[in-house]
């Protein structure tokens, strides 16, 4: 994937063949099956799995008990019909809240357990079992019970939490329309505030401003947030959210209506549904007011006065839901890579190094090149959510400032749930179809689990935001520095911003020479940093994905800047560059990705664990350069023969991991009962 257009410095001369340099960082590698000179190291799993587990392993345990305990569901989900499974589904989500496992990011004093992160913790573990379950959960608790609680006031909350925590009160986060997904900001739906009743009436504007693939609004919910563009006395503020009622007795309430979205690719346990409002009377105290209010009669006022401002920070303070997404899809790659690892193990084809006995599959170099970068990734991005659920529990727990410098870590959260769910959910469509072929026939069979991981897994890329929609957001933070400003512009504004003002900084920041020198103070081995490091040196790894990232990201900034320059249309030279934006922000993410697991790795105390863990590391680092070694190349950064070498040390890699490989997965934790087959790996 190779799209910046500018001139690399001087292409490094070929060096002879690769002597490997001694790793001059802390993170090891692993010395293996193919070193005599150096034991394989083994893996202490119980030791590894509570470093996975991480602070909360006591509540990752509950929810491995809870699953344990509903696991007949997997089963109920092929054999019982929708309608029925979807009560089911509702069933085990109510039963699972009365455990406390569900409202652990709530206040106490509403029944919760006044944790962020093990309310992450919670969700992400619930992903190894059915995932109707868990998106049923993400519903009610994430977005319904997260909307109240982040949008609204004490009103609020002393009315609803305490229902919606026990689920007695089951609702719904209504912000999608036919019409308008990811561009949220030019929702149809509209509240009029009628100052006479003091009440707000929703309505449905258009044919495609209804409210669409709601979750619990086909059947299960009774109330709704609706999200709404406020008009007072005939003036539009933008997008406000609302509580308004949906269902009375189980029908519709006056004035609304609602259609099942039908049967969907999978997800069938949560009832998905559309609504349309025709002049639904809301009291004023309906309107979620945390950040702005409209008094009795009909004075609108908030604290924030740019609209498009007010908007980002409402949405900002939803984050937690994108973080739960990006947790569930990296852990849903942890079952398929389970059961395909496992498989590997007993399933036997062909007589290769034998003749009396055919082999392993999981002794075929291919079988271990396919899977076991894949394995790296997921460690990889383990470590990369365990980051970004960390610091979404420090905004959220009161330990950040409001200051210039709290707003900064806002918006580099934000990004950094963004960049990490894209990743993490790409990931898990990509690693769910690898290992279900790995598993040949038998991973076609629903049995064994793959029918339902890549049906329900396969949307996690759209909702809570289109992967590539909020990979443009990441490249926009970094275009602009996380600016305030950004807040407030459109994406014109936004374009005219970069290629304007920031762009002189983006290009100053990342020109190549001021690249070469940052790199120099990583790296020894001045110009030829990229020649003398050991392609196993993970300070030579991170400094190649750092230039990779800033030397795209100010080509974009360029190449923005030609086009403004040349008099086109600020949304069309956008549009022109919006490739290299998306790679400009996959760079980013992956460096931070990266980054998350050689921090991991080196605050490990010394260990055969350390030493495994310095392996996958590598083996991931090595894997994401190959995989964009046509831009490295382009760009002057990679010889043939070092490419020649980071693939051959893949090989070496995977081959050092084949020991280890049933400990690196069972390291994860997932329950035996959710694994469901036991034929199929032993
Ligand atoms: C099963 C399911 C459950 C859901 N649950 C809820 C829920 O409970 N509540 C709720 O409010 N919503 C929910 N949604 C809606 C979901 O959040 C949206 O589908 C999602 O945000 C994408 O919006 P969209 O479908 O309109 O796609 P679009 O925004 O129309 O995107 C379609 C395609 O166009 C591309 N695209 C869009 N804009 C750009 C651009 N500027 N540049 C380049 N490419 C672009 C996207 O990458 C995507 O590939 C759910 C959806 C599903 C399928």
């Amino acid at each position: 994937m190779a799209t910046d257009t500018t001139a690399p410095a001087d292409p490094a001369p070929e060096p002879p063949e690769a002597v490997e340099a001694a790793p001059a960082s802390p993170v090891p590698s692993a010395p293996g099956s193919d070193d005599p000179k150096h034991p394989q190291p083994a893996v202490d799993v119980p030791d590894l799995r509570l470093l996975l587990d991480g602070k909360y392993a006591e509540v990752r345990d509950l929810v491995r008990t809870n699953l344990a305990e509903y696991a007949s569901i997997l089963e109920e989900q092929e054999t019982l019909d929708r309608e029925a499974f979807r009560e089911r589904v509702k069933e085990v989500v109510l039963e699972m809240a009365a455990t406390g496992q569900t409202g652990m990011g709530f206040p106490q004093e509403y029944g919760g357990g006044g944790d962020v992160g093990a309310s992450f913790a919670a969700f992400e573990t619930l992903a190894f079992g059915d995932l109707s379950v868990l998106v049923k959960v993400g519903v009610q608790f994430g977005l319904f019970g997260g909307a109240i609680l982040q949008l609204g006031t004490q009103r609020h909350h002393d009315a609803y939490l305490e229902d919606l925590v026990t689920g007695k009160l089951m609702g719904c986060f209504a912000m999608t329309e036919t019409g308008h997904g990811s561009n949220v900001q030019a929702l149809g739906t509209i509240a009029t505030y009628d100052a006479e009743a003091r009440e707000f009436v929703i309505t449905t504007t258009g044919p495609e401003a209804n409210k669409d693939y709601i979750g619990n609004a086909a059947v299960h919910a009774e109330v709704a947030v609706v999200f709404a563009q406020l008009e007072v006395g005939g003036q539009g503020h933008g997008v406000h959210a609302f509580v308004v009622p949906i269902r009375r007795g189980g029908d519709a309430a006056p004035g609304v209506r609602i259609e099942d979205d039908g049967l969907k690719m999978g997800l069938n346990g949560v009832d998905n549904g559309k609504l349309w409002f025709d002049g639904v009377r809301v009291p004023r105290e309906a309107l979620l007011n945390r950040f702005a209010d409209v008094s009795e009669d009909g004075t609108y006022t908030s604290d924030i006065e740019n609209p498009g401002r007010r908007f980002f920070t409402m949405l900002g303070t939803l984050v937690q839901g994108r973080v739960c997404v990006g947790g569930g899809g990296i852990n849903a790659s942890k079952v398929a890579l389970a059961i395909a690892v496992r498989y590997g193990l007993k399933r036997r084809q062909f007589e290769a190094t034998s003749e009396t006995e055919e082999e392993l599959l999981l002794d075929y170099g291919q079988h271990q090149r396919r899977l076991f970068p894949l394995l790296a990734a997921t460690y990889a991005l383990h470590f990369a959510q365990e980051v970004v659920a960390g610091q979404c529990h420090q905004a959220f727990s009161g330990e950040v400032s409001d200051d210039a410098d709290g707003h900064k870590f806002r918006r580099e959260l934000e990004s950094r749930a963004a960049g990490t769910k894209a990743l993490g959910t790409w990931h898990a469509t990509r690693t769910i179809q690898e290992c279900r072929e790995a598993c040949g026939g038998a991973g076609y069979l629903a049995v064994n689990r793959f029918t339902a991981l890549k049906a329900d897994t396969d949307v996690f890329t759209t909702f809570e935001g289109d992967n590539t929609v909020l990979l443009q957001l990441v490249a926009k933070g970094l275009l602009t520095d996380y600016s305030t400003e950004f807040e407030e512009m459109d994406q014109l504004g936004m374009v005219r911003f970069v290629a304007g003002l920031a762009v002189e900084t983006v290009v100053e920041r990342t020109s190549v020479h001021k690249l070469f020198e940052r790199v120099r103070d990583l790296l020894p081995g001045g110009d030829q940093w990229d020649q003398e490091a050991g392609v196993l040196d993970s300070d030579y790894q991170l400094a190649m994905l750092r230039f990779r990232e800033e030397h795209i990201l100010g080509g974009v900034a360029r190449r923005l800047k030609r086009g403004i320059d040349s008099g086109m249309n600020p949304g069309e030279v956008f549009s022109r560059v919006q490739d290299h934006v998306i790679h400009a922000a996959r760079a980013h993410t992956e460096r931070l990705v990266l980054e998350a697991f050689v921090d991991k790795v080196r605050a490990m105390p010394d260990g055969d664990n350390k030493v495994v863990l310095g392996l996958l590391c590598d083996l991931h680092a090595l894997s994401l350069i190959e995989a964009d070694r046509a831009w490295f190349m382009e760009h002057g950064r990679l010889t043939v023969v070092r490419s020649k070498e980071i693939s051959r040390r893949i090989g070496s890699l995977c081959r050092r991991v084949r020991p280890v490989a049933r400990e690196l997965v069972d390291a994860f934790g997932v329950p035996e009962e959710m694994l469901r087959s036991p034929e199929l790996i032993g």
